[in-house]
């Protein structure tokens, strides 16, 4: 067969600032770290970067979890790594939904035979923990799921009253934090979550293929008085914790370059502090909003509902009349500039703008929007 190579050029996907609802941009620290010798990844020298690695995400969720590992996946094998693990066919499952990745882990439930319980919320809005008290009332399920930052609507969901509620019920809680981790307290031991999942392109600036998750011992209990087989041979916990601690046993070959940009990503986060970092990130939302509502736009999340707001992914509604999707191309044509669009029923209405762990910085927010205000004009859309 005749195959001509040479029309495969370098790569060269040319430069962007990603502030989009992920992956955001990465250091060349990190990038740095990739590009290290690939080694085996049952060399001794590769399981105490395993070793280290764990470390690491335990200090980011802040917790002394022993089960804590990256799974090889983006957050959405985290999702399933947690569900799976967890739920039996017939087991209670509630799951708070106000966007697409609530939508997301019920549909995963109902793959598994769960019986499903869903506390909707607006899309925009944060899951109340009154809708959550009413939904259980009566119930003993076994898990009760909530995202802690919707990327799909840019809401934050606070935790404490519905971990609160969680515990009265006897329920694990299992918590999506792909988007706030790093960027905004995730507390693990402290709130009382029992299964937790991120993903490593969001707010921990590294490109994306690992899930970090972390288990309590109470849902490791539960792990261990499963009645029937874990439903995914590769996501099984049983398997995979005997290779990240135990016997070492080869389970499938983990992603070793994406170990060490992990690694390098979160050494980056214990060097500028946990709390100097969601400071940050809140700051610069703030800037971000400021300048958003001085060109006389406005937030999808009201101002009234600030608590709402994620810092990290700023919703900004569309003005009437605005081509949204000429908009964002021209900002990636001549600012070099990626964003996002809505999803679902939010397509159209809403850009996402993300201010993402390296990509969370003042020269963004100003590029930005003197960026959009430039679009805007040339549109002949009036801003202030
Ligand atoms: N959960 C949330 C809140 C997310 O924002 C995302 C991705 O954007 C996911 C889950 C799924 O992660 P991934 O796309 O990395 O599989």
């Amino acid at each position: 067969m005749d195959f001509d190579a040479k029309r495969f050029r370098d790569i060269d996907p040319g430069e962007r600032v990603l502030m989009g609802p992920g992956p955001s941009d990465v250091s060349v620290r990190v990038l740095r770290a990739l590009a290290a010798p690939c080694i085996g990844h049952l060399d001794p020298s590769f399981l105490s970067i395993m070793d280290e690695t764990q470390d690491l995400i335990r200090f980011v969720f802040q917790t002394a979890n022993a089960l804590t590992i990256p799974i090889s996946g983006t957050g959405s094998a985290g999702m399933e790594t947690c569900f799976v693990n967890l739920v039996e066919p017939g087991d209670e499952v509630v799951v708070c939904v106000n966007g697409v990745f609530g939508t997301r882990m019920s549909d995963i439930v109902n793959r598994l035979g769960g019986r499903l319980t869903r506390v909707d919320a607006e899309w925009g809005r944060a899951i109340d923990p009154e809708a959550v008290e009413k939904a259980i009332r009566g119930k003993s399920p076994k898990i009760l799921a909530v995202v802690h930052a919707e990327t799909s609507t840019g809401a934050h969901t606070a935790l404490e009253d519905i971990a609160g509620l969680a515990r009265e019920a006897g329920a694990l809680l299992l918590v999506d934090t792909v988007t706030s981790l790093g960027g905004m307290e995730v507390a693990v031991d402290r709130v009382g979550i029992d299964a937790v999942y991120s993903g490593t392109q969001k707010c921990l600036s590294c490109p994306p293929g690992l899930a970090p998750v972390s288990f309590s011992a109470a849902a490791v209990e539960a792990m261990d008085r499963r009645k029937t087989p874990v439903a995914s041979w590769y996501l099984d916990l049983n398997m995979l914790r005997n290779y990240w601690g135990g016997e070492r046993k080869y389970h499938h070959t983990a992603p070793v370059n994406m170990i060490y940009a992990l690694r390098e990503a979160l050494r980056i986060i214990a060097e500028e502090g946990l709390e100097a970092r969601w400071a940050r990130h809140l700051l610069n939302h703030r800037a971000f909003v400021a300048g958003i509502e001085a060109m006389g736009l406005s937030m999808f999340v009201p101002a009234a509902r600030q608590a709402e707001r994620l810092p990290m992914l700023n919703a900004v509604s569309i003005p009437e009349g605005v081509d949204e999707k000429k908009v964002r191309m021209a900002l990636l044509r001549d600012f070099g500039i990626e964003i996002g669009t809505g999803l679902g029923p939010l397509a159209g209405k809403i850009w996402r703008v993300g201010l993402m762990g390296h990509s969370c910085c003042p020269r963004n927010v100003f590029l930005f929007l003197s960026a959009l205000e430039t679009i805007l004009k040339t549109e002949g859309i009036r801003v202030r």
